[in-house]
Parts: C-alpha cells; sequence; structure tokens
C-alpha cells in the first residue's frame, strides 16, 4: 500500500489568509498545508479519502489519473470543497465514481450539492453514486472497516484498511472503536494545536490515544499554525510519531 498525503491542514490551510505570524510566514514547505485528504494505492485499486476546497490542485500536483472510489470522513466543507472537480475523473476515465460516506454525511452533501444529484441531463455535472455505509464492507475486492468517532457532537468515520488507519476531525474515540484501531501498523491521526479544543484532538490528547494503542508508527495530520514550525515540533514528539506534511508518501 502506498499512501500520499495531499492535504495536512485544518479547515483553514497554512498559511491562514491574512496572517503574520512565523507558521504562517515560513519558507519551509513543510509548513505549507492544503485542506486534509489522502490517497491511497493498494491492490491495484486508487481511493482518495475526502475531497476538500484544494482537491483540484492536490490531484494535479500528485498527477493523479485514477480514482476507483471516495471515501468522506464527514460533511464539513473543508473535506468535501472539491467536489464539483471530480467531473474531471467521470469525463477521462468515462464512469461514474461511486462515494462512500455515513448517512449523515452523504445526505448533507446531497443537500449542500443538490444540483450535481438533481435529476437533469447536463453533461458537465460530476458522477456519483452515492453509498450509505455503517459497518464494514467490501469494494474492488478490499475490506474497509470504518471507525466511529466524535467531532464534538458530528458522527465522523475513520477508516482503516488492512493495517493502516486514518482518522481526521475528532476529540473522541470510545473504547470498542479503539479496539478496531489496534494492531495498525500506521495510524494517521489529526492534532489541531497545543491547547484544548473543543472539536479535535489536541497534541497532548493524540499523544495519549497514541501511547495507549501501541501503533508503530503515528502521523499527524489537519494542523493547524498553532501546532508550530514542522521542524520545532517535530523535535518534541515521541520517535514513532511524526508531523506529516503535504505530499509525504509513506509505504505499508
Ligand atoms: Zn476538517
Ligand atoms: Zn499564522
Ligand atoms: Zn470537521
Amino acid at each position: 500500500m502506498e499512501v500520499t498525503f495531499l492535504g495536512t491542514g485544518t479547515s483553514q490551510g497554512i498559511p491562514v489568509i491574512g496572517c503574520d505570524c512565523k507558521i504562517c510566514q515560513s519558507k519551509n514547505i513543510k509548513d505549507k498545508r492544503l485542506r486534509s485528504s489522502i490517497y491511497i494505492k493498494y491492490n491495484n485499486t486508487n481511493i482518495i479519502i475526502d475531497t476538500g476546497p484544494d482537491f483540484r490542485q492536490q490531484a494535479l500536483k500528485e498527477k493523479i489519473k485514477n480514482l476507483d472510489f471516495i471515501l468522506y470522513t464527514h460533511a464539513h466543507k473543508d473535506h468535501t470543497g472539491g467536489i464539483d472537480d471530480i467531473r474531471s475523473f467521470n469525463f477521462f476515465l468515462k464512469k461514474k465514481i461511486p462515494i462512500y460516506g455515513n448517512k449523515k454525511t452523504m445526505n448533507q452533501i446531497i443537500n449542500d450539492y443538490s444540483y450535481i444529484f438533481k435529476k437533469n441531463n447536463y453533461k458537465a455535472l460530476p458522477k456519483l453514486s452515492i453509498n450509505y455505509i455503517n459497518n464494514e464492507f467490501k469494494t474492488n475486492g478490499i475490506l474497509i472497516k470504518p471507525i466511529k468517532v466524535k467531532h464534538n457532537k458530528l458522527d465522523v468515520l475513520g477508516y482503516r484498511i488492512n493495517n493502516f488507519t486514518y482518522i481526521t476531525d475528532a476529540n473522541f474515540i470510545s473504547n470498542n472503536e479503539k479496539k478496531k484501531i489496534v494492531g495498525s501498523e500506521v495510524l494517521v491521526i489529526n492534532c489541531l494545536q497545543k491547547d484544548k479544543h473543543v472539536s479535535h484532538f489536541n497534541l497532548d490528547e493524540a499523544l495519549s490515544i497514541i501511547k495507549e494503542l501501541k501503533v508503530k508508527k503515528t502521523y499527524l495530520t489537519h494542523i493547524s499554525h498553532n501546532l508550530g514550525l514542522h521542524r520545532e515540533t517535530s523535535k518534541i514528539l515521541p520517535k514513532n510519531v511524526k508531523m506529516a506534511y503535504d505530499c509525504l508518501k509513506i509505504s505499508i
């Protein structure tokens, strides 16, 4: 399995518009973060998790030419805002793209982007097939295990595929759902900032979950400028925890 981080930033991205802080002004490309999304290549299948507002430039940058399906974690705009650009894949792959998410996420997408799902023959619209998921399922011969987490009051899905687990936009994981992560070789988990936050894990909370789950290697994502410079914050992390950065590729 090869995982590419298309984006590792929180909803505003880094730099934040109008911000003069040293993180937003940093020249290090590891401090520039588009909105969070990943691209997974596994068993000849190409999967994207979330299509935020930067999806177009992320797909161009990584020269993504194949896409079999999309998994959505939840329907906040920083995770769905690029949905319109899936149509480029419809055009050149000449197929509908299946999208998956829990009921609330899918219904929110249908509502927010209603023009896509209305019955009409306008050819330039994205062609997506909606799939509601609740429990684990198999598609393209791949077993996908959703992990139910909380983003303040909102139900969000993390995903485990083989020994890789991706969790974003969470600030609570129940013991039952934690069991589904145990045994992963690589975990990606959201870590917004050092201070406590109402809907995201902060650094202390993310590190305590990582310790509890005993995952071999973890990457932090959905990072805000309040987590500090990549170079400085990386130094205070345990050996098995890294800050992800845009365009990072890992093999599992
Ligand atoms: Zn988000
Ligand atoms: Zn800033
Ligand atoms: Zn969110």
